[in-house]
Parts: C-alpha cells; sequence; structure tokens
C-alpha cells in the first residue's frame, strides 16, 4: 500500500506490525545522459515494485527526494541539505510514523551520499523501533549485480552501467542516449557510490 493514497480511517484500521518503507534519494547531476531524478526514480520503483508484489504486507511513505548532495554542487541543478537537516528531517517524518503506532521501519536509499547519515539515523532512532533496517539498494543486490555486469568494477557507480540501465527501463524517454559516454569503468566506484 501507498502510505499517501490511504485515508485515515484506513490507514487507523492496519496491523501495526506491517513494515513501513521511507525511500531517501537525491537529486543531483548525473551526467549529460541521465536526469536529475535518477536515484529518486530508480529508489522509487524498487519501493512501487515491492508495493505491487505484497501490497498489504507493506506500506511506502512518500520519499525524500533530496538529500546529501554536497559533492556534487558543482554541477548545475543539484540540490543538497545539510547532514544535520537531512538527519532531523528523517528522524520527524519516522517518529509521525512511531506516534501511529507502526513500529518496524525499512529506510530505502538509493544515494551513495546517504549512506554515511543513514548509519547515524540508524543508531539514534533504533533504540526508539522494534524494527528498523537502512538498505541501499546497490549493496543489498551486489552479488546479483556483479553476475550481470556488462562493464566491471565500477558498474554500479555514479550514472554509469546499473543507473543508465534501470533508467532505461524505468523512463527511456528521460534517458539522452546519443549523450552516453563509453569512457573506462573507475575500480574505486564499485558499489560504493551512486
Ligand atoms: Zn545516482
Amino acid at each position: 500500500m501507498i502510505w499517501d493514497e490511504l485515508t485515515s480511517p484506513i490507514i487507523d484500521s492496519l496491523d501495526r506490525d506491517i513494515p513501513v518503507l521511507l525511500p531517501i534519494a537525491a537529486t543531483e547531476q548525473h551526467g549529460p545522459h541521465l536526469p536529475l531524478a535518477t536515484d529518486r526514480m530508480i529508489g522509487w520503483h524498487f519501493a512501487h515494485s515491492v508495493h505491487l508484489k505484497i501490497p498489504k504486507q507493506i506500506l511506502i511513505l512518500p520519499p525524500v527526494a533530496v538529500g546529501c548532495s554536497n559533492h556534487h554542487m558543482d554541477f548545475p541543478g543539484t540540490l543538497t541539505v545539510s547532514h544535520e537537516a537531512f538527519a532531523t528531517y528523517v528522524e520527524e517524518v519516522l517518529e509521525s510514523v512511531l506516534a501511529h503506532d507502526f513500529n518496524n521501519l525499512v529506510i530505502l536509499n538509493s544515494h551513495g551520499g546517504n549512506q554515511g547519515i543513514g548509519q547515524v539515523i540508524l543508531e539514534r532512532l533504533g533504540p526508539e523501533v522494534n524494527h528498523l533496517v537502512l538498505v541501499t539498494w546497490w549493496k543489498l543486490a551486489s552479488e546479483a549485480l556483479a553476475k550481470i555486469s556488462e562493464t566491471g568494477p565500477g558498474g554500479v557507480g555514479h550514472a554509469c552501467e546499473f543507473e543508465t540501465s534501470l533508467m532505461l527501463h524505468i523512463a527511456p524517454h528521460l534517458v539522452n542516449k546519443d549523450l552516453i559516454e563509453p569512457g573506462d569503468n573507475q575500480k574505486d566506484l564499485w558499489l560504493g557510490r551512486s
């Protein structure tokens, strides 16, 4: 179920053990060929796929669309918030979920720059919650991704093979195929950033 598509009485009627999932993402440059919304669209794609598969067993919150992207601010179009503002916002959204007695929370991350502060959120909010997990998609799927990668190390890096492939699947009209640069992968980006 999608949290904000439901009514208040329906939320009130739900089993409070249902996991509640919050997608956290970013709005930032993804090279010349992918849109600024890439991380948000990929995170939402995965979250919505879970909803389609097990609609009665998951509640998906509205995504956090702007994350910690200070390291991309040299590129026009990037939006960012400070780590502290991000943590406060995410924690207060999740505390409102807790206030309605849902106590099993999943944070689904699709942006490399949110990983460090995500861990801090986990440590700060964890004691208040029955179950709280932080999942970053390319880490969760790292073994499967390594098996299907056509570009090897770096394929899951920023605006590289997997983000480009996912966007070709999710929103092909937003991918500027003519501007995709072949380039070499960088090993230090392997599983590290998005
Ligand atoms: Zn990305």
